[in-house]
């Protein structure tokens, strides 16, 4: 992990290099236990979370420890991270550049925690890694397939197959804009529970 930041922090292929460093903030890689069973992956840093180089440290964030917690975990004994590692200009959700350039950071950081399961946070989280776990054909919006768990392998480096859940989640954030999301979020989290 401390390889894949250094890497980062002199990442100038990315457009979003110019941006961080002119802003002095930090890349975000993630946090949490690198032997986490459970590894949650959102989209992109905040203004708050490129501020401190922490994950989900704004209220999305808020909000997210709050479900992790209603699932009977805390926030360390899981990992948080995002796709993409830079905080695109005005929130704006990332390109499909952006991730192209940034995914390879989060499969080297799926091979060092060979999670049990990764719940995406969001649509772009989602679509990446369903379509990198050969899940394509199970795609639909994900005011469909909220909640839902996706049975997969996750092929490593070396050549092992393990088997790997995939949870897609909604994104904190919409619970920010509305209220009503939030028992919908804490149902959708109650599928987690039997990986704790
Ligand atoms: N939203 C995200 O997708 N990731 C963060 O780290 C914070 C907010």
């Amino acid at each position: 992990m401390k390889q894949i930041r250094d890497e980062l922090l002199v990442f100038k292929e990315s457009p979003l290099y110019e941006y961080r460093t002119s802003n002095k903030y930090f890349p975000v890689v993630g946090e949490g236990s690198h032997d986490a069973a459970i590894m949650f992956v959102g989209e992109a840093p905040g203004l708050n979370e490129a501020k401190t180089g922490r994950p989900f440290c704004g209220a999305a964030g808020k909000f997210l420890t709050e479900l992790v917690g209603s699932i009977g975990l805390t926030r360390t004994q899981v990992y948080i991270t995002n796709i993409v590692k830079d905080r695109p200009p005005e929130n704006r959700d990332p390109t499909p550049d952006e991730i192209v350039l940034y995914a390879p950071f989060l499969d080297r950081q799926i091979e060092i925690i060979r999670p049990k399961v990764i719940a995406t946070l969001g649509r772009h989280s989602m679509g990446y890694v369903m379509r990198r776990f050969d899940l394509d054909f199970e795609l639909e919006p994900i005011s469909k397939i909220h909640g839902k768990s996706f049975e997969t392998t996750f092929k490593t480096v070396g050549g092992e197959s393990l088997p790997l859940t995939i949870v897609t989640l909604y994104h904190p954030a919409s619970a920010l804009y509305n209220g009503g999301m939030r028992d919908t979020h804490k149902k959708d989290f109650e599928v987690l529970k039997k990986y704790v």
